[in-house]
C-alpha cells in the first residue's frame, strides 16, 4: 500500500539501505534520473551519470554519515532551466535514508515571469515620475516664469499624471483579470457596446470615421461587459492613434454557429511581418517613441488578449504595412 502510494506520487523518491543499497525507487525517481527501476533497485546506490544522479548520489551518503536531514536546491541550465529541490532524511535506527526529488520548475517559471513583470512594469512607471518630477522641480527653482511658460508646464505635468493613471490602471487590469468572478458574464448585446465606444472615440479623436457594419440590430454574447469595452476601446484607439491623419475605422459583426465574429479593420500604418508575433506580449512596442507620444506602453494588446481568453475566445491579427491592419475576436453567443 505505501509503495502504492509512493508509486503514484509526482515527486521522485529514492530509499536506501544503511549499507547505501537501494531498496526502493518510484517511477518518477526512475524517469527523473533516466535509469530503470530493475537496474537500480537491490544494488549498491550508483546514480553518478547525470547532474542530478550526482547530487541525489551525495546528499543520501551525506545523510547516511551525518544522520541530520538536508535539504539543496539544484538547476540544471541547458535550454531553458530545470529546478529540482532535493530533500535528503535519515530513516530512525540507522535503517538508511530515504531522498525526495521535487521538480519546481513551474513555480521558478512564475517567479520569473513576475519579476519581469516588475522590471518591465517599474521601468514603464519610472519614466512618467522622472518626467513629472523635472517639471515640478523647474516652477520650484524659477519663480519668476511667465505666466505662458508655467500654464505650458503645468498643462505638461496634468498630461504625464493621466499618463501614469492610465499606466497604473492597465497594470490592474492585467494583473486582476485572470481572478476576476464568473458572475460578471451576462447576455449584452454587443453592437450596444460598439456604439458606446464609438461614441468615446468620436469624443476624443472627432476627425475618426467609424462604421459599425452588421446584419441584425442585435448581437448577443455571453460577455463581462466593462471588460470587452475596454477591449474593443483599446482596439479602435490603436486604429486611430496607428493611422496618418485621420482615422478610417470599419467594424464588421457576423453570427457564425455559435459563435459571433468581430473584425475591425484600419487603413493605418500597418505592422511588420516580423513583429505581428510580438504585439500581444506585455510591454512589446513596435516604435517606442510613437507609442509613448499617444501615452501607449505596449500593454494595450496584451490586456485585449488577457480579455478575450478569460471568456474563451480568440483573437487573431493581420497586417499589411503601408496599407492597415485587421484584427478579428470570435465570441461566443452563450457559454
Ligand atoms: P501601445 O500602448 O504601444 O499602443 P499595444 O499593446 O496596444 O501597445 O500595441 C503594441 C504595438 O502593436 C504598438 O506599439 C504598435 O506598434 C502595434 N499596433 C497595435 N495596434 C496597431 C494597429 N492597429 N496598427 C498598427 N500597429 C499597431
Amino acid at each position: 500500500m505505501t509503495d502504492e502510494i509512493l508509486e503514484s506520487l509526482g515527486e521522485g523518491v529514492v530509499a536506501v539501505d544503511r549499507e547505501a543499497k537501494v531498496t526502493f525507487i518510484n517511477k518518477t525517481a526512475s524517469q527523473m534520473l533516466s535509469i530503470s527501476q530493475d537496474l537500480i533497485l537491490h544494488k549498491k546506490l550508483d546514480l553518478l551519470s547525470s547532474k542530478l544522479g550526482r547530487k541525489s548520489h551525495e546528499l543520501l551518503l551525506k545523510v547516511l554519515d551525518d544522520l541530520e536531514p538536508m535539504k539543496e536546491p539544484l538547476t540544471i541550465r541547458d535550454d531553458s532551466p530545470v529546478v529540482y529541490d532535493l530533500i535528503a532524511t535519515p530513516l530512525s535506527e540507522k535503517a538508511g535514508a530515504i531522498l525526495v526529488i521535487q521538480d519546481k520548475t513551474d513555480a521558478y517559471r512564475v517567479l520569473e515571469m513576475g519579476k519581469d513583470f516588475i522590471a518591465n512594469a517599474s521601468h514603464e512607471l519610472r519614466t512618467p515620475i522622472t518626467i513629472i518630477r523635472g517639471f515640478a522641480e523647474t516652477l520650484q527653482d524659477m519663480p519668476d516664469l511667465s505666466r505662458e511658460k508655467r500654464e505650458e508646464i503645468t498643462d505638461k505635468i496634468v498630461r504625464t499624471c493621466a499618463r501614469l493613471e492610465k499606466l497604473v490602471r492597465s497594470l490592474i487590469v492585467l494583473s486582476d483579470v485572470e481572478h476576476l468572478p464568473a458572475d460578471r458574464m451576462q447576455s449584452a448585446n454587443l453592437l450596444a457596446v460598439l456604439n458606446r465606444c464609438k461614441e468615446q472615440l468620436l469624443l476624443l479623436y472627432p476627425e475618426t470615421e467609424l462604421e459599425i457594419n452588421s446584419p441584425s440590430e442585435k448581437a448577443i454574447a455571453f460577455i463581462d461587459v466593462d471588460l470587452i469595452e475596454m477591449a474593443l476601446s483599446n482596439l479602435l484607439e490603436n486604429g486611430v492613434k496607428y493611422s496618418r491623419g485621420a482615422a478610417h475605422i470599419e467594424v464588421f459583426v457576423e453570427l457564425l454557429g455559435p459563435n459571433i465574429v468581430i473584425k475591425i479593420e484600419d487603413r493605418g500604418i500597418g505592422i511588420n511581418a516580423s513583429d505581428l508575433p510580438h504585439i500581444f506580449e506585455r510591454f512589446y512596442t513596435v516604435d517606442k517613441a510613437r507609442s509613448r507620444k499617444s501615452g501607449g506602453a505596449g500593454l494595450g494588446l496584451s490586456i485585449v488578449k488577457n480579455i478575450i481568453e478569460k471568456h474563451k475566445g480568440k483573437i487573431f491579427v493581420t497586417s499589411k504595412v503601408g496599407e492597415g491592419t485587421v484584427f478579428t475576436l470570435i465570441l461566443s453567443q452563450k457559454i
